[in-house]
């Protein structure tokens, strides 16, 4: 049924990993704001739930919320145990690192109010053995965090992620060979680069008003609203300025794992696009790049992409 990533010590592996239940995953949680109304309403927006229960005075906040009060935000949470910490890293050494997040159970023993202000811990509930899934073998960690309210329980949020090492073919069932790529949607507001892409020019908007370059294209100047523009061309050359390594999900017609980069043109504006010439776990942010015109399918438009340079390659 199951079999440890190859890289990893297998029973000694799994006993290492048992240790762990029981310990703590986030000890003394705060959240960060107070139960409250905006975020209920935002929250009833998004799912479309009208219910008069969570609006008026007497509102109480939908209890699937529950986990809602306890993240960290953009920000993070600094609360994450050092044992949490070493459990990943322990996963993450023997080969297992992915993640995914795969369920959650929650339980609630009374409403959320406005102006409620929670506390939350949270410990290791289990780690399984090791399990072979689509994505590849791993574990399935669970967390399970009881959230309180001066410190009375208010309902409990078991979290289950899988750890894992990649599977490398992920084209089996999903991708075939005869699948074409989407093509480019060409429409009034960014006719004109395609057409410089048929150029081979890679054109940036310039805005008449106040000279503000912009990438991708817009109708107006997010700066100074205008409607007027002209262009320029890129030079071509640009830097990654960040990146992503696609594995999951699989998309016909393209396959993974490959890198797509946000590459920083050298006129300061940023383009997403495939980075080619260097394998796909060998892109590093700060990476040189150049722009190059690649044409994947006949009868698809040649598209821009960067090729990068491996430090230390001379020539290429
Ligand atoms: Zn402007």
């Amino acid at each position: 049924m199951s079999q440890p990533p190859s890289h990893s010590s297998g029973p000694q592996l799994a006993v290492r990993l048992a240790a762990f239940e029981g310990r703590p995953a986030v000890v003394g949680g705060v959240g960060k704001d107070p139960v409250n109304e905006p975020m209920i309403r935002h929250w009833c927006e998004a799912l479309g739930d009208s219910s008069p229960a969570y609006a008026g005075p007497e509102a109480v906040a939908p209890a699937t919320m529950l986990q809602v009060w306890t993240m960290g935000g953009l920000s993070g949470h600094s609360s994450r145990s050092e044992a949490y910490e070493e459990l990943l890293a322990l996963l993450d050494g023997a080969g297992c690192t992915s993640v995914v997040a795969t369920d959650c159970e929650q339980e609630y023993l009374r409403p959320l109010r406005p102006g409620d202000r929670v506390t939350f811990d949270s410990f290791v509930e289990s780690v399984s053995g090791p399990k072979t899934t689509k994505l590849g073998t791993g574990y399935f960690v669970t967390t399970r965090m009881d959230v309180r309210v001066d410190g009375e329980p208010v309902g409990t949020h078991r979290f289950r992620i899988l750890k894992y090492a990649p599977a490398h073919a992920p084209k089996a069932t999903h991708t075939s060979a005869a699948a074409t790529r989407p093509r480019p949607v060409v429409n009034r507001d960014n006719a004109g680069f395609w057409d410089g892409v048929g150029r081979r020019q890679l054109l940036i908007q310039r805005c008449l008003e106040c000279r503000t370059l912009r990438f991708p294209w817009l109708p107006g100047c997010n700066a100074c609203g205008s409607g007027d523009w002209d262009t320029v061309e890129a030079s071509g050359d640009g830097t990654v300025f960040s990146y992503v390594v696609m594995h999951h999900p699989p998309f016909p017609a393209f396959d993974p794992p490959y890198a797509v980069g946000l590459i920083e043109l050298a006129e300061g504006v940023r383009i997403i696009s495939n980075v080619i010439g260097v394998p796909y776990d060998k892109v590093r942010i700060g990476m040189p790049v150049r722009l190059e015109f690649v044409r994947y399918e006949d009868g698809q438009p040649e598209l821009p992409v960067f090729r990068g340079d491996l430090p230390g390659e001379v020539g290429g």
